[in-house]
């Protein structure tokens, strides 16, 4: 069977936009409006030669940090314990929320591997949000254009070593 692959982190960082770029179908609905992926996704995913199965994740959306418990438990939860890997995506522009502390502190608690993703880093516009993201204790951030395809590179090598 392929390794799997599951897209964690809070509404609205990209993680549908990665989603298809990897998957390379339309299979998920990108929108600005957080909460439009109601339903997690799955399908076969390439990178750069690298193949495995990829879960977009939805289980955080409509949350706040407060109520996060209680939806942890389900799908995102599931598909985080299930993967090889996590791919733990936050927006490099906004920086890092409370909503996303609360996301990487769920999961350091876990035995999966965890990838710290910078996404909408595209032409360096999101230096300061990856040099806050360090702090999370995830390791070092890759900085990441899902919408641009920016850092296809450095994930494939991140990845690599897991899959
Ligand atoms: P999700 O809620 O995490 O699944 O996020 P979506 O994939 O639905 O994307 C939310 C918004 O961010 C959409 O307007 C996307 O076009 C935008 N977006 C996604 N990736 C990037 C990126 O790499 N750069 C920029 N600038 N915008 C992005
Ligand atoms: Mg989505």
């Amino acid at each position: 069977p392929l390794p799997v692959v599951a897209i964690v982190g809070r509404p609205n960082v990209g993680k549908s936009t990665l989603f298809n770029r990897l998957v390379g179908k339309k299979l998920a609905l990108v929108d600005d409006r957080p909460g439009v992926t109601r339903d997690r996704r799955e399908g076969d995913a390439t990178l750069l030669g690298l193949e495995f199965k990829l879960i977009d994740t939805a289980g955080f959306e409509d949350e706040d940090a407060q109520s996060l418990p209680g939806r942890m438990r389900q799908q995102t939860e599931a598909a985080a314990l299930s993967a090889d890997v996590a791919l733990y995506l936050f927006d490099s522009r906004a920086g890092v929320t409370p909503l996303d502390e609360t996301i990487a502190q769920w999961l350091r608690s876990l035995d999966t591997v965890v990838i710290p993703v910078a996404n909408k880093a595209e032409g360096k516009a999101g230096e300061t949000g990856i040099i806050e993201a360090y702090a999370l204790g995830l390791g070092d951030p890759i900085p990441f254009s899902a919408e641009h395809g920016e850092g296809l590179v450095d994930l494939f090598e991140a990845l690599r070593p897991h899959i």
